[in-house]
């Protein structure tokens, strides 16, 4: 199957990450919580593309079985429905964690859950890696820098977070799971690594995921309106989910002297006017752009510098906005006419 498990998915496109960095190591069992969610099920199919044995584990809040419906024939590949949030146990040789919902609106409407999940979630893992002497790589976010008081954002930046705010179940989450992770590292030796990710967009996202790059494609090839939340001047770094994936990969591959945390994002900084731009510009819709009011702590600006990524990782993002988008837009024109065809039958 090597190469070709794509070939049944509905994206025609092959990744041009490095993941041979992984082949030419001994084949690991690796589990990926979160894995049937938009960025996990591209990691479990870089990592099974690899040759190792994946094993997946989702409680299916966010992630969804078409997801990784492709995965299922693979004998490597076993999926177990599981909430981060209870402890479990199983032989394993590295661990992601990527179980948490990325998107304001599904994390914020079980906020309680949200700061479990990313919590005790990480606890609960952090205590697996311990037991088993398993690597643990922990998706971190921009969002532990807040509304940012220092552009671009650069690792040793504290950050500017309310505490309190409808954001904070999310971004007060995950510094603590940092937290965890660092203390996991010196107390009991577990090889952890943390890498904080940037707006990440691309194939698989949900139509209904509620983040801009999906929310604008669905709208303007519905021919919706689109919807700016305030006026648009705000500011964020696009990332295409091959180039993340490459970048998870070599993070884990690295020294274990390298615990990060690692800035993983594009740098590249458009306005969200600029985006709507571009979405109606590549789709070729007549939707017209309507405002809506900010969301409360909405960050005014997010850019990451990389430098830290380049130097120990040597990676850097390859995919340009436009050509990402051309690919999303592709991924949910295919989805929303298979949806209209289910309907119509
Ligand atoms: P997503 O919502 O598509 O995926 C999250 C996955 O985790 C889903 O499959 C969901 O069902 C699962 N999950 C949630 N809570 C769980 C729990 N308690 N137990 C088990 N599984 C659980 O989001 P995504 O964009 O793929 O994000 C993946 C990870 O990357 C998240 O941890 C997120 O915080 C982080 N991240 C993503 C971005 C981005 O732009 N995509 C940016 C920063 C950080
Ligand atoms: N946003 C928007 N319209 C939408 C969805 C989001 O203008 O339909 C804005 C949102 O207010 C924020 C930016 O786009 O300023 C990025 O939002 P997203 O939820 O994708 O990510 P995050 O705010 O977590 O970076």
């Amino acid at each position: 199957y090597l190469g070709n498990i794509r070939a049944n998915s509905s994206r025609k496109t092959t990744y041009k990450g490095s993941y041979s960095l992984y082949n030419n190591q001994p084949k690991r069992r690796i589990l990926v919580a979160g894995g049937a969610g938009f960025l996990g099920s591209h990691l479990c199919e870089a990592l099974l593309n690899a040759g190792h044995q994946v094993i997946c584990l989702d409680n299916f809040s966010t992630g969804l079985q078409r997801n990784i419906a492709h995965l299922r024939r693979l004998e490597t590949f076993t999926t177990i429905a599981h909430d981060i949030v209870q402890p479990f146990d199983l032989q394993i040789d590295e661990i992601y964690n990527l179980a948490c919902p990325a998107s304001p609106p599904h994390y914020q409407s079980d906020p309680v859950h949200t700061t479990k999940t990313c919590v005790l979630g990480s606890l609960n893992l952090l205590e697996l890696a311990t037991r088993t002497g398993a690597r643990i790589l922990q998706a971190s976010t921009s969002e532990v820098y807040g509304d940012p008081n220092v552009h671009p954002q650069v690792e040793s930046y504290w950050g500017n977070v309310n505490p309190f705010g409808p954001r904070s179940c999310y971004d007060e989450g995950k510094r603590c799971a940092e937290t965890l992770f660092f203390d996991f590292h010196k107390k009991h030796n577990v090889e952890t690594k943390v890498v904080r990710i940037f707006n990440t967009y691309g194939p698989r996202m949900r139509p209904d995921d509620g983040r801009v790059v999906s929310n604008f494609i669905v709208q303007a090839l519905k021919g919706e309106d689109i919807t700016i939340y305030g006026d648009g001047s705000q500011t964020r770094s696009f990332c295409f989910v091959d180039d993340l994936i490459d970048g998870f990969i070599r993070m884990m591959a690295s020294p274990s002297s390298l615990t990060g945390p690692v800035n993983l994002g594009n740098p590249g900084e458009f306005t969200i006017g600029e985006l709507a731009e571009k979405v109606i510009g590549l789709t070729g819709s007549r939707s017209k752009i309507i405002h809506r009011p900010l969301p409360v702590d909405d960050p005014r600006q997010r850019r990451p510098d990389i430098s830290l990524a380049m130097q120990e990782l040597g990676w850097r993002p390859k995919v340009n906005l436009a050509s990402g988008l051309l690919q999303t837009i592709g991924y949910f024109d295919h989805l929303l006419a298979q949806s209209t065809r289910e309907l119509e039958e």
